[in-house]
């Protein structure tokens, strides 16, 4: 078992994702609202302007794309 740090709300848990099971759900309604953004737009061009667009912080952008939620996207 290993202990992990919320990448959300930073709290300490042991699991196999990046996140704490109190903050699964949000995860995946911020995955669900990217991944309609991408559906609709092709003209992205940063983290920061997805951010913007999204309402999602610009960290957690970058961790999806990091863990390969779109792998469709590049930036
Ligand atoms: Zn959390």
């Amino acid at each position: 078992m290993e202990f992990k740090k919320c990448a959300r709300c930073g709290c300490f848990f042991v699991t196999d994702g990046d996140v704490c099971t109190s903050c699964m759900p949000k995860d995946r309604l911020d995955i669900f609202k990217l991944k309609n953004y991408f559906e609709e737009n092709n003209n992205y061009s940063s983290v920061q302007n997805i951010s913007i667009s999204t309402g999602i912080s610009a960290k957690n952008v970058s961790r999806y794309i990091n863990n390969g939620n779109f792998p469709n996207i590049s930036l």
